[in-house]
């Protein structure tokens, strides 16, 4: 097309502080300009689109952009409506939040057969109706633009099937979260047709980058000595990591420098413990970057 790529965003809302700052993260300078619908990316062929979310499964779909950047409760709602389907590649760990049946507190559930005949209220009749479906129960779906959570008030409908992070929202309508239809986060959807081989080159490289990106979060680089005889007992404290690296320390015959990447959390419980198995001067550092 105009030789630059194009990646969909979300304009405003809760995911688009996060896709800019995860574009920022991997070294793409964003450039906000005087343009609403495009911004520039400064040091590469990147132009973002930004676009209300439910429409970013279409607009990467049909290939108007090659990327884009959305919640996979929109995108697996979007699967079940249009023929052109955009790729899933990869999960981004931000924006997550669960679709979840809710009903009012004092519903007796005992598994998806308790909605059997029921009436049941979403902005996401496709996902719903795939979860019913899948449990072999038969149900009204009754599809709302919003405020759903005001269905089982206004006698609309005896359920819901609705976004929940903190669940705030449902108590504050005397509703409580019955069972989970969908777990989702931002994901990133590439178009189902190929890019031309320059543009594939910068594909290539945001998807490097963002792995990068999502891999090093969270991740802690953690090193320590100790006696070389409780390194298998050391090994199995440090949560989520690969085999470390051992040296011998210099005029010790048997204390080593063990360093390690940690993908998971390391708590003060995990340094006590490592501690207690014989490890001393422990260091527990942030990881920038990773490929
Ligand atoms: P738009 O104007 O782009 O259509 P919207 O109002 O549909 O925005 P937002 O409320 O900004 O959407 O939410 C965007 C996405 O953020 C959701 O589709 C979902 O993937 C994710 N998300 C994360 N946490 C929540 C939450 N607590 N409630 C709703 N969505 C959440
Ligand atoms: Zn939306």
């Amino acid at each position: 097309m105009s030789g630059r790529l194009r990646i969909a965003v979300q304009k405003s809302g809760r995911l688009a502080d996060k896709s800019l700052e995860l574009l920022e993260a991997a070294g793409l300078r964003v450039l906000k300009g005087a343009n609403e619908l495009l911004y520039r990316i400064e040091n590469a062929p990147i132009d973002l689109l930004r676009v209300r979310d439910d429409d970013i499964p279409v607009f990467v779909g049909d290939g108007v952009a090659d990327l884009g950047i959305v919640g996979l409760n929109v995108l697996e709602e979007h699967m079940g409506e249009r023929a052109a389907k955009p790729e899933q590649v990869m999960n981004l760990g931000f924006g997550k939040c669960d679709l979840k049946i809710a009903a009012p507190t004092n519903f007796e559930y005992r598994g998806p057969r308790s909605l059997q005949g029921l009436r049941i209220a979403t902005t996401y009749p496709h996902v719903l109706s795939r979860f019913l479906k899948e449990n072999g129960v038969s149900a009204e779906i009754v599809s709302m633009r919003g405020a759903v959570e005001v269905a089982p008030r206004l006698k609309l409908a005896q359920a819901i099937c609705d976004l929940v992070s903190t669940g705030a929202t449902l108590e504050a309508n005397g509703l409580a979260p019955f069972d989970t239809v969908l777990r989702s986060e931002a994901v990133l959807i590439r178009a189902p047709r190929a890019v031309e081989p320059e543009l594939q080159k910068v594909v290539d490289s945001v998807l490097l980058r963002f792995r990068g990106v999502t891999a090093s979060r969270g991740a802690k680089y953690v090193m320590m000595n100790a006696p070389r005889a409780v390194l298998p007992e050391i090994t199995a404290i440090l949560p989520g990591a690969g085999s470390p690296t051992v040296t011998p320390l210099a005029g010790s015959d048997d204390k080593v420098a063990i360093h390690a990447v940690c993908q998971e959390s390391v708590f003060w419980e995990t340094l006590e413990q490592l501690k207690a198995a014989g490890a001393s001067a422990i260091l527990v550092l942030p990881i920038e970057k990773m490929m």
